[in-house]
């Protein structure tokens, strides 16, 4: 990571006033004294003191994601079922993480868990438009005539009509279907409700996308990882 991005995400000061730290030989890494904010830091295994003080990697921001799995509800508590913040074993300042956006407690798939609230606030921005794409199986034959009302904006009822949304129908047939459903704003029971609007049902629902981010093959359901900074810039 940056090292002027890593000053940055610990709230010391802005990248322009990172530049007068590091002009002023204030921050020393492994016992070098940083000259530019564009060298590179590995913040986990780097000893960083700035003025002479260690920093340590636990005050910066904490990015997840999560292969949420069915039964656990999207909530940081409650008092009947076990919440995906209780699933996040492995640290002890746990306290300030949250769920960005939600996905029911039946629903599956990728679920970004920070303690960035300015970082939520940008993916979850509805002029943001951050694309969402689900994998959903299907009560009822999904046809094309309901490819083109979700393109052109379902309507739900008539205080709301969905954005148009993108369906990809990978089969149908026999009374159920398989589709791949990208939406890009993320009401209520989003694609449970366009779908009961074309009077079929969700049996099943995946969320495999979010922004330009695949929920990666490896990560297996209930499994989560630590973002790189990587992964991060793909998300926003
Ligand atoms: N749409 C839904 O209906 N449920 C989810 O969990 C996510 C999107």
């Amino acid at each position: 990571m940056r090292l002027d991005k890593w000053l940055n995400d610990l709230k010391i000061c802005s990248r322009r006033e990172s530049g007068k730290y590091i002009k002023q030989h204030r921050i020393v890494v492994n016992d070098v004294v940083m000259t530019n904010g564009k060298q590179h830091i590995s913040p986990e295994t780097d000893t960083i003191t700035i003025d002479g003080e260690a920093r340590r990697s636990y005050e910066r921001d904490l990015y997840y994601i999560m292969h949420k799995p069915a039964g656990v509800v999207t909530a940081t508590t409650d008092r009947m079922h076990e919440t995906v913040i209780d699933l996040i074993a492995d640290e002890d300042n746990r306290k300030d993480l949250f769920p960005v956006g939600r996905l029911d407690k039946d629903t599956e798939g990728l679920l970004v868990i920070t303690n960035d609230g300015p970082l939520a606030h940008r993916l979850l921005s509805p002029k943001k438009h951050i694309e969402k794409v689900y994998y959903a199986q299907i009560d009822g034959e999904v046809t094309a005539a309901d490819v083109k009302t979700f393109e052109e904006g379902v309507v739900i009822n008539e205080e709301f009509t969905a954005q148009p949304a993108k369906l990809n129908v990978l089969t149908s047939g026999e009374g159920v279907s398989e589709v791949e459903i990208t939406v890009y704003e993320g009401k209520f029971h989003q694609v449970k409700r366009m779908f009961i609007a074309v009077e079929k049902e969700v049996t099943y629902l995946k969320r495999i996308k979010m922004g330009g981010f695949d929920l990666p093959a490896d990560l297996e359901l209930g499994e989560y990882r630590h973002l790189t900074a990587e992964e991060m810039d793909q998300l926003e």
